[in-house]
């Protein structure tokens, strides 16, 4: 079999745009993805929003991270010939008066500007929605169907012959200063993009992953606004098909892929405080997301084996994160570019160190 370049194990998120940004740069790509372990990204809600939070800031790197994410899920849509990319305005209530204060003066200053303005009156909420202190819209926000997405980048891959739908067993690789080795497959490089089950991966189990658990509805609300995302400590996203996603949990005990009573019983009761409309509960799931100690990514290369990456721990913002962020590592690929600081896998060099020396 002839060299590649690449060898990547998930076809998540991570996985998938990461090769498809090597695959336009005329790389040779083979992946590795087992459709036995479940992934982050087909259970993810899959909005995108650059002001979170409770407490409500802009996200790290908005300005960086969202004019390049509407412009490549676009370029992306034309190419693979499939809708899935979704621009939609979030209209957040706000939680208190000190709220509205705060966001009056903050959406003063230009830079949040370009991300959130206060509603004035732009989108009538209250016949749907408890909202006694107004709210703010966001915008450059809004979802991507990720299923629809991850069914796309299949049958590329499929039809390009690089996609192997088989487990990939770590302790058959052999790496050394000119490449790795995986039974048949020769190649410069190994990117593991495993997401959530990175945790169990023995070339980078020594980072410091904070898995956390989600669970989502997929929601019939008659007459209610489809325009739009609702968002005060629940989203409410409206779907092509005229019913609406809602989410999402946060459980770092229970790390299962259960959808769990306990998790419906949460969401729903928030439906009920922020929704003027009754619902019913057509779907639910849960997934596991790849969260991090500091939650920045994990991008970079193995201290010990210089030809094996990771492209990972992106959260709950891999929408977001993956495409700029896969944009970055693929120019550290292809051109040695450095990586973020506050990305690269080397600032946990320490704990490796710990790891490698029996320290736990
Ligand atoms: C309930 C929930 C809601 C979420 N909502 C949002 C949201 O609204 N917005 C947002 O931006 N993010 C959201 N996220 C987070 C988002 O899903 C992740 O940030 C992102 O999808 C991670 O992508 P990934 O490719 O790194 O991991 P994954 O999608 O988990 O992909 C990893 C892939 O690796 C494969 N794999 C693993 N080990 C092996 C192996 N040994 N051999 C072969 N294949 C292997 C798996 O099969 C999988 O396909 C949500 C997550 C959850 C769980």
């Amino acid at each position: 079999m002839q060299p590649h370049d690449f060898l990547i194990v998930g076809q998540g998120l991570a996985g998938s745009v990461l090769a498809l940004q090597l695959l336009s740069h005329g790389r040779r790509v083979a992946l590795f993805n087992d459709p036995a372990t479940p992934a982050a990204s087909a259970a993810a809600a899959g909005l995108f929003n650059p002001v979170t939070g409770r407490r409500m800031s802009k996200t790290w790197q908005a300005d960086r991270l969202f004019p390049f994410l509407h412009e490549y899920y676009t370029q992306l849509e034309r190419m693979l010939g499939e809708r899935f990319f979704h621009p939609k305005t979030i209209v957040r209530p706000f939680v208190s008066v000190e709220e509205q204060n705060t966001w009056i003066a903050e959406t003063a200053r230009p830079d949040i500007a370009r991300f959130a303005t206060v509603n004035q009156n732009d989108i009538r909420l209250s016949e749907y929605v408890n909202t006694p202190f107004g709210s703010m819209l966001i915008r450059q926000s809004g979802y991507l169907d990720t299923a629809v997405f991850l069914a796309a980048a299949r049958r590329h891959f499929l039809q390009l012959g690089i996609l192997h739908e088989t487990r990939f067993e770590h302790a058959q690789v052999q790496a050394d200063a000119n490449g790795v080795q995986y039974g048949e497959f020769a190649a410069r490089r190994l990117v593991f993009c495993d997401g959530p089950h990175a945790v169990g991966n023995p070339f980078f189990d020594w980072l410091p992953f904070r898995p956390v658990k989600g669970e989502v509805l997929r929601l019939a609300i008659d007459d209610f606004p489809q325009d739009y995302i609702i968002n005060q400590h629940l989203f409410v996203i409206p779907l092509t098909d005229g019913t609406f996603r809602a989410g999402a949990t946060y459980d770092w005990r229970n790390l299962n892929w259960q959808a769990s009573g306990a998790g419906q019983a949460e969401l729903l009761e928030k439906a009920t405080r922020l929704l003027r409309r009754p619902v019913r509960v057509l779907e639910h799931w849960a997934g596991i997301r790849p969260a991090t100690a500091d939650r920045r990514p994990l991008v970079g290369m193995h201290p010990a084996h210089p030809n094996i990456g990771f492209f990972g721990g992106m959260g709950s913002k891999g929408v977001s994160l993956v495409p700029y962020m896969a944009h970055h590592f693929t120019d550290f690929l292809l051109n040695g570019t450095e990586i973020m600081p506050e990305t690269n896998i080397n600032r946990y060099i320490s704990l490796y160190k710990k790891a490698a020396s029996g320290g736990w």
